[in-house]
């Protein structure tokens, strides 16, 4: 293995390795080095079950992927070399209590008629929603593809104040600083169609009472209803190869099973990186880190040799965890509330405000909710190719757990270990969809559960399961992700550089953090 590189990151993630097709596109020579056996992070496709059942460990929407700026740019290579999307048209849907079910569906009129069922006067605020979504689209999606600098953003604000004025571009404002609650009760009057948008809040940590959450729901509902979802073909390690068979194709390096144990320094630069077996490899040009702030602290000895920074990086707040639930299965849910939910991409138990607003407090305050938020992926719905003829895979988030449990709120879960008592969670989990879904255990062949720990442990990223490397509350966001300062990815040390999911704009397959630190290194 050449040890001297220009550039060197460390994990590969989908941040990391879209930095690494950028900048090796750009000439530089990069080398990529992974703990685990398989690269890609949370974007990688694994037989968790049975052969032939293949199910994406973390990540399964690949929309932000699809329509991110590296895309742009690079996507038609990505789709010469394999990568193959699996568009889904109807997206995200909701069950209730009253056996009643709303979904956001691309077809022209269905998600209105739906809504209409619930609320005239909710359709027609849907259909003010979307004749405005492209004005503010333009905006937000420029945020959130800005580096976060001041000028930067500063003139995109000046551009909306010129083009748009004032009260338009405050009322955009007040959309990004607004809780799910807030935006949605003012929007919607029915309970039905503020639960199913308010789920998107909880796939970050944005309970429906968090300042700064009703942009999720927002973007997620609109984008949905106008371009629909996609998953990857075959699984959503379809970006992973293809960005790895690319960065090889240009010379660069993809090695796993590497755990880098420190990063070298020299006279207070960053000039490599050493393992645990002692060995060492250099970067004349970059140190890119993939680490959450305290992985990285750990990679520097605890000592940046700026205290500020190590401060803030040791401050660094974790959202509440995540358990994965991989099924196996012999048919899709039957889905009581109406059959056409079995062409979902997703569909959320998630039933009212009060209720995600309760389990997200339950999980912050160490409790395993007595009745778990859920997302539950149908990706052979969508794409029969991930199982065996007839057969599907499921795909269940259950969102909001904690890390480390100190009760359970339903009082019946004695275990404080969660290798001890993840399958009893999962069986509560699975009871509460079956009420949804009779007959949905009977069809399990097989079943594996990934506890929060579980997902920490494959990827130390993930602290206490946390799936978005970090809370996405006001206090750690825009300015201040991870840190006020270091938006950008700048760190003390000068040749080292922070990107993925911790670092602005945060989680998802949009991989805009490590394309803005890409472009920043190698030009654009
Ligand atoms: C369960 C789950 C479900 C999700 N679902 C979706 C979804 O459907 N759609 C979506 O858009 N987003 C989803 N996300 C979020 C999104 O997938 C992530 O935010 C994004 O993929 C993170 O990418 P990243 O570049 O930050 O790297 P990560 O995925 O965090 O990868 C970092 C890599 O670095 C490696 N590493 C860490 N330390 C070291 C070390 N010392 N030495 C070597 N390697 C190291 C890790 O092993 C890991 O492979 C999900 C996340 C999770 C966890």
């Amino acid at each position: 293995m050449p040890q001297q590189y220009d550039a060197i990151i460390i994990g590969s993630g989908v941040n990391s390795l879209v930095c690494a097709v950028h900048l090796s596109a750009k000439g530089w020579r990069v080398g990529v080095f992974e703990q685990a056996a398989t690269p890609g992070g949370a974007v990688k496709t694994l037989e968790l079950t049975e052969p032939g059942f293949r199910h994406d460990w973390a990540a399964m929407n690949l929309s932000l992927f699809a329509g991110s700026g590296f895309f742009k740019e690079h996507g038609d290579d990505l789709v010469a070399r394999g990568l193959e999307f699996a568009p889904a048209a109807k997206c995200f849907a909701s069950v209730f209590e009253d056996g009643r079910w709303f979904g956001v569906s691309t077809g022209p009129g269905e998600t209105r008629a739906r809504i209409a069922a619930f609320s005239e006067a909710d359709a027609e605020a849907w259909d003010r929603l979307c004749g405005g979504f492209g004005e503010k689209a333009e905006y937000v999606f420029a945020l959130l593809g800005n580096p976060m600098q001041m000028h930067r953003q500063g003139r995109l604000l000046a551009k909306a104040l010129y083009r748009k004025g004032f009260a338009w571009t405050a009322d955009l404002g007040r959309l990004l600083l607004s809780s799910p609650r807030a935006f949605l009760s003012e929007t919607f009057e029915s309970d039905h169609v503020r639960a199913t948008l308010a789920a998107w809040g909880m796939h970050l940590d944005f309970a429906p009472d968090m300042a700064g959450g009703a942009v999720f729901p927002y973007l997620e509902s609109m984008a949905n209803q106008h371009f629909g979802m996609v998953i990857g073909k075959g699984g959503a390690d379809t970006v992973t190869r293809a960005l790895v068979s690319k960065i090889e194709a240009a010379g660069g390096e993809v090695h796993c099973g590497r755990r880098v144990a420190r990063i070298v320094r020299d006279g207070g630069k960053a000039t490599g990186i050493g393992f645990e077996d002692g060995e060492t490899a250099s970067a004349s040009r970059a140190v890119i880190a993939n680490l959450a702030p305290g992985g990285l602290m750990d990679l520097l000895g605890d000592d940046s040799g700026d205290a500020g920074f190590d401060g803030k990086m040791r401050n660094f707040a974790h959202a509440p965890g995540t358990m994965m639930i991989h099924l196996a299965m012999d048919g899709l849910p039957d889905w009581s509330a109406g059959e056409e939910l079995k062409q979902f991409a997703y569909v959320h138990v998630a039933p009212s405000l009060d209720q995600m607003a309760r389990t997200y407090q339950q999980a912050k305050a160490g409790l395993l909710p007595d009745e778990p938020v859920m997302v539950v992926g149908q990706p052979t719905a969508i794409d029969p190719s991930r199982a065996p003829d007839g057969k599907h895979v499921l795909w269940i988030q259950v969102r909001m757990v904690p890390g480390e449990i100190s009760g359970d709120a339903a009082g019946q879960i004695e275990g404080r270990d969660w290798a001890e008592i993840k399958e009893a969670y999962a069986d509560r989990a699975l009871d509460l969809i079956e009420r949804h879904a009779p007959g949905l255990k009977a069809k399990i062949r097989a079943r594996t559960v990934v506890s929060p720990l579980d997902l920490q442990a494959d990827n130390p990223n993930l602290v206490g399961g946390d799936q978005i490397a970090g809370s996405h509350h006001l206090s750690q966001n825009f300015l201040f992700r991870p840190a006020f300062g270091h938006a950008t990815g700048k760190t003390p040390v000068d040749g080292l550089h922070l990107t993925g999911a911790s670092v602005w704009p945060g989680a998802g397959t949009g991989a805009g953090s490590g394309y803005m630190l890409a472009q920043k290194l190698g030009g654009k």
